[in-house]
């Protein structure tokens, strides 16, 4: 093969590549979507009113999503799952994954109807560490109310099964320390300002209420 033909045929075999990956990304969607809520949007109310679901799943959630997708693409991270984004990544890639991580477990925590207390392994796991299950919900609620500014509250299991209770700022997922995140909850204004105002103690009392502990302790 002369040197034109074998530049041709480079040309050639490159295109198909560029059209491959463009059929395989289209096809199975390497891209972030809207996960499906598993409830209606009034379906919390009132402990989470159907206007703060439709700003803080529709838009908040959404938003970051967005920005990942416009984020990601030419990066190491093409392709990457959020729990990868969030332990390996830094600066507006981590911050745009763990909000996406943080806002799914955290939306896919509640129920209509749910379980109000764990069971198994969980309740012996908290009953180690904090003797009742009313003291750790206390240790909970206080450690959100005192957060400084925005952020999240976490129960954690290091590797042992041990639990924690972790204060993070702003987009602080407890994977990136090498825990795994069972429960957190937002507590950015846009998590309770429309329901609640200033009042966070309160949105951190009632959020008990919609709390399935059959999910948490699935991930358990
Ligand atoms: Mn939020």
């Amino acid at each position: 093969m002369d040197k034109m033909n074998r530049k041709r045929w480079m040309t050639v075999i490159g295109l198909l590549g560029c059209l491959l990956c463009f059929w395989v990304g289209e096809v199975f969607g390497y891209e972030f979507k809207l996960p499906p809520l598993p409830y209606e949007k009034s379906a919390l109310a009132p402990v989470i009113s159907r206007e703060t679901m439709e700003f803080h799943y529709g838009k908040h959630l959404k938003g970051y999503l967005d920005n990942l997708n416009s984020l990601v693409p030419g990066t190491p991270f093409e392709g990457a799952d959020l729990p990868t984004i969030v332990k390996y990544a830094t600066g507006p890639i981590y911050d745009n994954g763990a909000q996406a991580l943080n806002h799914i477990l955290y939306f896919n925590t509640f129920s209509a109807e749910p379980a109000h207390e764990p069971t198994g392994a969980l309740a012996e796991a908290i009953a180690r560490k904090w003797s009742t299950f009313e003291d750790f919900k206390k240790a909970f609620s206080e450690a959100g109310v005192s957060l400084f500014g925005s952020g999240w509250v976490w129960l954690v299991k290091d590797r042992n099964g041990d639990l924690f209770i972790l204060q993070e700022s702003n987009a602080g997922n407890p994977l990136s320390k090498g825990y795994t995140p069972l429960l957190g909850i937002d507590v950015w204004e846009h998590a309770y300002y429309l329901d609640y105002r200033n009042k966070r103690a309160d949105y951190m009392e009632n959020i008990w209420k919609i709390i399935d502990w059959d999910t948490v302790e699935a991930r358990y």
